[in-house]
């Protein structure tokens, strides 16, 4: 009886991801819907490809599983993901559906997942994938992630012991995972600039955790992110399998240590939460035996997506959008951190609302206290117009942070505020958006390059 639940389902949700793409939508959520509805057991009945790999952790979870399904494709294999679309239950079944022929039996060569961490528990049990990355955990949003502990319980909780674990050296918090799992670490050595005190507004994890006592950093890159050792006891981070050791920007090179070895490859992205995801993704192909020149092409071939970062030339003046994970303070002050530090004299805009946190406005506006607006506090950002349901408590916080207010400017209607976006006297444009709000920043993008190409 499971065996005719589970091949019905099979049909039922195929036949139902084609008819909705033949109404012109992606089709990531609802077969999962429908393959869960008739085969409750879905997820353990299923025939697993070669290969079956989870990516999760607070940030940079998506742009590690699109990347690893390009670098996993370079490498010659047939690769399914969810990148499409969502990273809870039925988006993973819907993968799932997807790796399989219409009988039902597995037809690809590799599975990746991006996982939400809190839907783990539900998803883990049941894939029990053969490696789990997991880039980070930090604080999120409160509604959503409640505590990086909880989140961590979770994962620690639910995850099996068969699974072998891709862990950031870096991350005091994840780095503690599943001690009894077969593990292996990455991160990224001293650079230049690196700090050895806490200076963000945020700093979780700065005890240790064994004894309490107060943390020391070797290096400190942000947040809780760096190489610690403990003063009174003998907990310490872990030594990385695979290090950075030298993030070279003007040549786009990425030297690393190897198993013991140097190397050097292509570097992906100069902002340092983007080395961490290249060093996740060199060390999951290393782990599953790609050599050095197979490794070298990949990092030739794949790129960040393009819908994350992207630049726009008109003229003299550029255009960058940047996206960040709304509700979550630290991945907007990464953003911040890395808009504030390029040279150029600038416009801001910002557009950081999550929409469907409530229609019509957004209900949760805490995170933004957590957000170091303090960063933009630069003489080269020439204007920082604030646009979305809560503009008005963004530049509540920007004001607290210390930015001159006659360079701020509100305007709630985002396609309205276009019309006001400071295009003389600067350099760069920098619009800064959810990702929920992905389509809303794309018709903005349009508005304003027409705007800028009429200006030229
Ligand atoms: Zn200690």
């Amino acid at each position: 009886m499971a065996k005719i639940r589970f091949h019905l389902a099979v049909i039922a949700a195929k036949l139902t991801g084609k008819l909705i793409r033949l109404l012109g939508r992606k089709g990531s959520h609802n077969p999962g819907v429908v393959a869960l509805k008739i085969c409750p057991n879905f997820m353990d009945l299923a025939p697993r490809a070669k290969l079956v790999v989870c990516v999760t952790g607070t940030n940079g979870k998506t742009t590690v599983s699109n990347m690893l399904t390009d670098a996993l494709l370079v490498t010659g294999r047939k690769v399914v993901s969810n990148r499409a679309g969502s990273n809870i239950v039925p988006g993973c079944v819907t993968n799932l559906v997807n790796s399989l022929s219409w009988t039902g039996k597995c037809a690809v060569d590799a599975t990746v997942f991006e996982t939400d961490e809190r839907a783990s528990r539900l998803i883990l049990p049941h894939l029990k994938p053969d490696y789990m990355i997991v880039t980070n955990l930090s604080r999120d949003t409160l509604k959503r992630n409640a505590h990086t502990d909880y989140i961590f319980s979770v994962i620690d909780t639910y995850c099996p012991e068969t699974v072998k674990l891709i862990l950031n050296a870096d991350c005091t918090c994840s780095s503690q995972l599943r001690p009894g799992n077969d593990r292996v670490f990455f991160g990224v050595g001293a650079q230049p600039g690196d700090h050895t005190e806490p200076y963000n507004l945020i700093a979780d994890n700065t005890l240790c955790p064994k004894c309490g006592t107060k943390l020391q950093y070797e290096y400190l890159r942000y947040n809780h992110i760096g190489k610690v050792k403990c003063p009174e006891c003998d907990f310490a981070s872990y030594e990385a399998k695979n290090l950075a050791t030298v993030i070279d920007g003007e040549n786009g090179t990425l030297s690393v240590t190897m198993n013991g070895e140097s190397a050097r490859f292509k570097l992906i992205s100069e902002m340092m939460h983007n080395v961490y995801n290249q060093m996740a993704i060199l060390t999951l192909l290393d782990e599953i035996g790609t050599d050095k020149a197979m490794i070298e092409k990949i990092f030739d071939t794949i790129r960040l997506p393009d819908i994350r970062f992207n630049e726009t030339q008109v003229g003299k003046l550029s255009l960058v959008m940047s996206m960040g994970k709304g509700q979550n303070s630290v991945s907007v002050s990464r953003n911040f951190d890395f808009v504030a530090n390029e040279p150029e004299d600038k416009t801001v805009i910002l557009d950081m609302d999550d929409p469907f946190d409530r229609r019509k406005s957004v209900e949760y506006m805490g995170w933004i206290w957590d957000v170091e607006y303090e960063q933009l506090c630069r003489d080269n950002i020439k204007q920082v117009l604030i646009t979305g349901p809560r503009c008005y408590d963004h530049k509540a916080r920007l004001l607290l942070a210390g930015f001159p207010e006659e360079k701020i400017l509100c305007v709630m209607d985002e396609m309205e505020a276009m019309d006001h976006v400071l295009l003389e006297g600067v350099e760069k444009i920098y619009l800064i958006f959810d990702c929920t709000t992905l389509d809303l920043a794309n018709r903005m993008k349009a508005k304003l390059l027409g705007i800028m190409e009429g200006k030229k």
